[in-house]
């Protein structure tokens, strides 16, 4: 079960006011406001015509696995082949697989924060017990390895991350995965790395699997949601050393028994080709740069994080300490639905998570929204 439930209140609340016919701009909620790639949808009508109407093989139709793992070794940097990747539905059933496969009851594991909303319920599926790990604002939430490190127990399997970070939209540095990968070898941890954003982040893409040592105990978390376009198509995929690969075949066996015949089809299509995937990482970037631009001029917002992936993370706390409160506030008085950093984790307790998922003009008038209720707030 999710945890964040005060932020979810809020979106709830915006979405009802939206169907009521309120003009809100829905700046709260972490899906595309566009279509996927006309290419994909053809491709798939082409499968279902085609007689894809089958049981497929549990890790995926062969050209599948042959396609996620070329992407693989394009987002990791280290080659991967076929063995190394099971296909999943999404991306969460990616990391199910992988917090399955490592944490048995009883088992410890580390959580980065602020973190994605589901992390904390999948742990507690596998009966394991988690620490989160706090980043700071002021360092732009990037992770310290000192701060993981003295959360190391004897029971310690893993640690989780995920750059670009959803909900803060910071990417990793190299210096920041390497001191991470450093606790990973010395402890003998599996690194948990959920690389959805990975084609949405500001500049390069580091992975930890392509840190030395790091190859044989890194599960990466992939997806085609974000990527491609493709939400509700449930596509995903873990990619790991061949032996851990091959024992998450039973999870498929006894949950999905194998994707769908005419989606894998499409997805083959959508990944040899790219369908989508620079477009995608243009339009967000050009978003960013919109969205920031417009918010950067404001002497009481701070910009922290917001690098990549589909967020941007402002610390509104000069303006109102309570970011539920404000969350609130500027809904009611501006329409403007966000998410409270403080759903997220402490860390991010004072900032208001904004989904870059609205074109430039609609960002560019939330931007000037947030301005007039600044002004107006504080007077
Ligand atoms: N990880 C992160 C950080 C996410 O933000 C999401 C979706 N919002 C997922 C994983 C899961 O994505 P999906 O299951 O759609 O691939």
């Amino acid at each position: 079960i999710p945890s964040g439930k005060d932020g979810w209140e809020v979106h709830f609340a915006a979405w009802q006011r939206k169907e009521a016919g309120e003009p809100v701009i829905m700046l709260s909620v972490g899906d595309h406001d566009f279509d996927t790639p006309v290419e994909t949808v053809e491709a798939c009508v082409a499968a279902v015509r085609g007689g894809h109407h089958h049981y497929t093989p549990l890790p995926g139709i062969p050209a599948l696995r042959d396609a996620m793992a070329r992407i693989s070794t394009q987002c990791t940097g280290v080659e991967t082949t076929a063995d190394e990747v099971i296909v999943t539905p999404g991306g969460q059933a990616a990391l199910y697989a992988a917090v399955q496969g490592v944490l048995d009851r009883g088992d410890h594991a580390i959580v980065v924060a602020p973190y994605y909303a589901t992390y904390p319920g999948t742990f507690r599926a596998a009966e394991a017990d988690f620490t989160v790990v706090e980043t700071r604002a002021a360092n732009g939430f990037q992770p310290d390895a000192a701060a993981i490190e003295k959360a190391v127990r004897k029971n310690t399997r893993a640690i989780l991350i995920n750059t670009p970070n959803n909900p803060t939209g910071a990417v990793y540095t190299r210096a920041a995965l390497e001191g991470l990968a450093d606790v990973c070898r010395r402890h003998d941890l599996w690194l948990l790395s959920d690389e959805v954003y990975w084609t949405l982040g500001g500049g390069e893409h580091v992975s930890p699997r392509a840190l030395p040592g790091m190859a044989e105990r890194t599960l990466v978390i992939n997806s085609m949601s974000k990527s491609h376009g493709m939400t509700g198509w449930r596509l995903g995929w873990l990619t790991g050393p061949a032996d851990f690969i091959a024992l998450t075949v039973n999870l498929n066996l006894v949950t999905t028994y194998g994707l769908t015949d005419f989606v894998s089809h499409a997805a083959i299509e959508a990944l040899n080709n790219g369908y989508g995937v620079r477009e995608i990482a243009e339009r967000y970037a050009g978003r960013r740069t919109v969205f920031l631009d417009a918010v950067r001029g404001m002497n009481d917002v701070t910009v922290r994080g917001s690098e990549g992936g589909m967020y941007a993370m402002l610390d509104i706390s000069a303006i109102e300490p309570d970011d539920e409160k404000f969350a609130w506030a500027f809904l009611d008085a501006e329409k403007v639905a966000v998410m409270p950093g403080s759903s997220f984790g402490e860390a991010a307790a004072g900032h208001i998570r904004i989904s870059l998922c609205q074109p430039e003009d609609v960002l560019r008038e939330a931007a000037q929204r947030l301005r007039r209720f600044a002004s107006s707030y504080r007077s």
